[in-house]
């Protein structure tokens, strides 16, 4: 058999041909050198060690958080003809004892390890008495203090160069921004590797952002009237709400299944292979569910909540579409998400800096829920991706989002935040703007304040629109530590004397672009 990568390629795994940068990253890893490759989920990242470890002498070590897909993984290696196994808790000691063995006697092409494993003398010893082909260190993001996905075990991978100088590394993640890409090198001693950064864009996502009033009813609509056969993921930010959202969708007559953590392991793993195998299943998930899973027909992920980041939202939407066919990426959005999100970040037991960091990223979250102009153009600018023409294939690309002239609406909405003392939240500030005679007006007598009744220009919804917006701006903060209280931040300043105007995003209807998605 050959050791071309190629012949690999061709005759293991039955592609055709690479996808660009695969041959380059395939070829300085089998030659010897290590690589950081950051390549958007479905791009093709497995290969990429794979094949080098197939190319090249000795066993490749796959060091992988995701345990419960290593079977998988090994399985379907071995319907190839690749001799693989995986070391983790999940082994009796006999297994455990007959994969080292291989290993020992050169018998495996792949060993998959999870990262803990690693932190054991016992496994370090281990494999100094095997032939080594490549470490390749998946989910590399989760050596980031940063991320949300950070994993304390990840920390000791750096110990890898030390240990084995003359074993090539190939780092890989789907989810780097310059930060973390500077922490993965860093951490795992990667100064010498050759970066390998794939593009963000996965054209064929439609993205649509819509404001929240009815969550459930605004689903189904969507999915009758875009996806009514189609496989899907939900994702739901509480556990309970998966299942609830889950039994509502089956009875409008769809194939919904629930998945969280909570969730019994056979459960889980019977949902799971479900949703892989069979047509038209509607997954309703938290985060849980997703890392690793490969199931290119994905036709749309709808988000019932705000995720925490951008980084969340890419990769969780990043599911839809790894076929290459088009897909929507649908979420609805509310003010009680930032509200919401904005006291769990408040009471995690994060240090300052981490909370600090936590508040950027939902803000840069938020950013792209009320820009203006193409979403895409947003989101690649955050990885990085400055030159992106608008898409044509988001909401606000589609449907120019209509704005007005909200300078006036704006004042009069932080000058009732302030007279009234910057603790109460946005229903009540909106009851005072109508000049609603409810009890807590009574209480405070905030009939008395000059800003009471001054907005019955607008309904309760667009005050509504109007606060969460100037939130999403940076004009407003979120009082974390007390009920969701709005404070003002310094930025008000200009805006309230006068010095500076606001357009504001008229809210739409979430409005159907079933035909412009269909002829894309
Ligand atoms: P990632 O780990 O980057 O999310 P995978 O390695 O799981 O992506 O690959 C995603 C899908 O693309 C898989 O189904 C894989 O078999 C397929 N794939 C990868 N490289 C090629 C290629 N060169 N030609 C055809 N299909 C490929
Ligand atoms: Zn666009």
């Amino acid at each position: 058999m050959s050791h071309e990568p190629l012949h690999i390629l061709q005759h293991t795994f039955g592609y055709s041909a690479f996808r660009p940068p695969q041959d380059e990253i395939i070829d300085t890893v089998t030659h010897g050198g290590d690589a950081l490759v950051i390549m958007p989920t479905g791009g093709g990242k497995s290969l990429c060690y794979q094949i080098p470890s197939l190319a090249r002498a000795g066993c490749g070590v796959v060091i992988s958080p995701l345990i419960a897909l290593m079977q998988d993984q090994v399985d379907a290696l071995a319907q190839l003809g690749v001799s693989a196994g995986y070391l983790n808790s999940t082994l009796s000691p006999t297994e455990q004892a007959s994969i080292e063995q291989a290993l020992v006697a050169g018998e495996l092409d792949l060993l998959y390890i999870a990262p803990e494993r690693l932190n054991q003398a016992r496994t370090i010893n281990l494999l100094h008495q095997a032939r080594l082909a490549l470490f390749a260190i998946d989910e590399a993001h989760c050596v980031s203090q940063w991320g949300h996905d950070f994993r304390a075990d990840y920390l000791q991978l750096g110990l890898l160069a030390e240990e084995f100088p003359d074993v090539p590394r190939i780092a890989l993640t789907a989810t780097a921004d310059a930060r973390t890409q500077q922490e993965i090198i860093h951490r795992l001693h990667l100064e010498q590797a050759r970066a390998f950064i794939v593009g963000f864009d996965r054209p064929n996502i439609q993205y649509r952002i819509t404001p929240k009033n009815n969550p459930k009813k605004q689903l189904v609509q969507f999915l009758r009237n875009e996806h009514p056969e189609d496989s899907g993921i939900v994702y739901c930010l509480s556990r309970k709400k998966t299942e609830e959202i889950a039994s509502h969708l089956q009875s409008e007559g769809f194939n919904a299944l629930p998945y969280h953590a909570g969730l019994p392991a056979e459960v889980r793993a019977s949902n799971q292979a479900r949703f892989l195998r069979e047509d038209q299943i509607i997954m309703v998930a938290t985060v849980a569910f997703g890392m690793g899973i490969d199931k290119p027909d994905v036709r749309f992920v709808a988000h019932l909540d705000l995720p925490k980041s951008l980084e969340a939202y890419y990769q969780e939407t990043g599911r839809a579409g790894r076929d290459g066919n088009p897909a929507t990426a649908w979420m609805t959005y509310g003010y009680q998400d930032v509200i919401l999100l904005s006291q769990m970040m408040a009471q995690s037991d994060g240090s300052l800096e981490h909370k600090i960091a936590e508040r950027q990223k939902l803000d840069a979250m938020l950013g792209l829920c009320e820009v203006t102009s193409c979403r895409r153009q947003v989101l690649l600018n955050y990885f990085g991706e400055r030159d992106h023409a608008p898409c044509g294939n988001c909401d606000t690309c589609l449907t120019p989002v209509d704005t007005w002239d909200g300078t006036e609406a704006a004042r009069k909405a932080l000058s009732t935040v302030y007279r009234s003392g910057q603790r109460f939240g946005v229903s009540h500030l909106v009851d005072i703007l109508l000049g609603k005679s409810n009890d807590k007006i009574i209480q405070f007598d905030h009939q008395q304040l000059s800003t009471y009744g001054i907005g019955a220009e607008l309904d309760a919804n667009q005050w509504r629109s109007v606060f969460r917006q100037l939130v999403a701006r940076g004009y407003l903060a979120v009082d974390t530590a007390g009920f969701g209280g709005l404070k003002l931040d310094e930025k008000c300043r200009a805006l309230l004397k006068g010095e500076e105007t606001i357009e504001l995003r008229r809210d739409v209807k979430d409005i159907k672009q079933r035909k412009s998605s269909r002829t894309q």
